[in-house]
């Protein structure tokens, strides 16, 4: 353990040299003596003693109490009083300033290790018990913002789910009504409009569990062998089936095939962003996949991250993009996201102010980042307003030869 260091502040020099000497044969150190309230504080930030000393009954404008005042102020050191003779007022000027202990002189040696050690175990405790406070404090926050946010999904769920339930609600009673009157024509529209309400509600039920688990930590990494390409084709078949064609969706061929990864968060990660370059591009145009496998060292590459630095998470686990890596580039030819709001795009509930009447709940992209964080890996958005948008998630490559070799965080 390190030596206590002590700063004493006495005006009488025979004294304050006795109290040195005392302390030092005690073992402590003293740090410096001064004369003065305005030099103890001075001394109190240079130093960093561990306890100041100080005598009540001082020469000058500043009497021990007002600089032990300032000096608490400042810094959290304890102080312990030194007096012979003070008047009440005084003394009870003192007590307010909440000190550590108090020397009457004249005391004897073991008078001072006392006060000293007792008032440096009472700093300790003290200390102790306000970082305990303060642990305490933040874990009651974080509960309150968890119940916040829990708050803020139900009634969200609530008032998201309203409007599809309503639009089968009507669709129902409109073919109740019309069994005998209406079309096939109008009945398969009907019915349509149950099929898309219904598949509004699954989507929004699948993100509210997705970020329920995520939430509780039940969500884990489960890498397992998958054909990227085939993967990939899939999704954006079904992507393209229930878009009537208005994008072009293509995947770029690549030298990247399989990998071990999560399909279920590899699933989250790109329909997510496909979805939102189809939202995003009202007029159409074309949404591109690409997939690239990156090599570690690949020196004379343009690095991954040539993205708006704000975009990249600052608590991503994928420091190494030196690293064998999957990167995921998703691009389409839509709104755009103002630059200013490039930063918040992946908090909860965020929607920008240039969607319009594009509908959406502002869920995806905290999925998205969810799946990738838990893939330990990063992602960047690139983006001009009616110009188009970028994303690319850079994830940790394995290889399916070498499962072995590699394991996920
Ligand atoms: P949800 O995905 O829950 O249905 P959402 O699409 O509004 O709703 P996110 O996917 O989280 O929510 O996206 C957050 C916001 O980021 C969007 O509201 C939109 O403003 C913006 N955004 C995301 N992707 C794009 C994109 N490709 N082009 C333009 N803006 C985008
Ligand atoms: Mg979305």
């Amino acid at each position: 353990m390190n030596p206590i260091k002590i700063l004493v502040v006495e005006d009488e020099i025979i004294v304050a040299e006795d109290i040195g000497f005392r302390l030092k044969k005690l073992g402590y150190i003293v740090t410096a003596t001064v004369a003065s309230g305005e030099e103890a504080i001075e001394k109190v930030t240079e130093n960093q003693p561990d306890l100041v000393l100080m005598d009540i009954v001082l020469k000058g404008d500043m009497d021990g109490v007002t600089a032990a005042e300032k000096i608490r102020s400042k810094v959290d050191i304890p102080t312990v009083f030194l007096t012979a003779y003070a008047d009440d007022k005084t003394l009870q000027r003192a007590k307010l300033t909440n000190p550590f202990g108090y020397i009457i002189k004249p005391f004897q040696q073991n008078d001072l290790r006392v006060a000293i050690e007792i008032a440096l175990h009472r700093h300790e405790i003290e200390t102790k018990m306000r970082e305990a406070l303060k642990a305490s404090e933040a874990s009651r926050e974080s509960l309150e913002e968890k119940s916040h946010r829990q708050n803020q999904y139900i009634s969200m769920a609530a008032h998201e789910l309203r409007n599809p339930l309503n639009a089968i609600l009507i669709s129902a009673e409109l073919l109740e009504l019309d069994r005998t009157r209406s079309s096939d024509e109008s009945q398969v529209r009907t019915l349509r409009l149950v099929h898309s309400a219904t598949q509004k509600m699954n989507q929004l039920i699948d993100d509210m569990l997705f970020m329920g688990r995520a939430e509780s930590g039940k969500l884990k990494c489960n890498p397992l062998p998958i054909n990227l390409v085939e993967f990939c084709q899939d999704l954006l078949d079904q992507l393209q089936l229930g878009n009537e064609t208005k994008h072009q969706l293509t995947l770029i061929p690549s030298n990247v095939t399989s990998a071990i990864l999560d399909q279920q968060l590899l699933h989250g990660i790109i329909s997510n962003l496909i979805v939102n370059a189809i939202k995003y591009s009202p007029n159409g145009g074309k949404v591109s996949l690409e997939l690239e496998y990156s090599q570690a060292g690949d020196g004379d590459k343009e690095p991954i991250f040539c993205l708006s630095p704000q975009c990249l998470f600052p608590n991503s686990k994928f420091t190494n993009i030196n690293s064998p890596s999957l990167i995921i580039k998703i691009r389409d030819e839509g709104i755009g996201i103002p630059e200013t709001e490039l930063e918040k795009i992946f908090e909860m509930f965020y929607r920008c102010k240039n969607t319009g009447r594009i509908k959406g709940n502002g869920l995806g992209l905290t999925i998205v980042k969810k799946a990738v964080e838990l893939q330990g890996g990063a992602i960047g958005c690139e983006s001009k307003i009616a110009i188009g948008t970028t994303f690319t998630v850079v994830l940790p490559y394995v290889a399916l030869s070498s499962k072995r070799d590699r394991t996920y965080g």
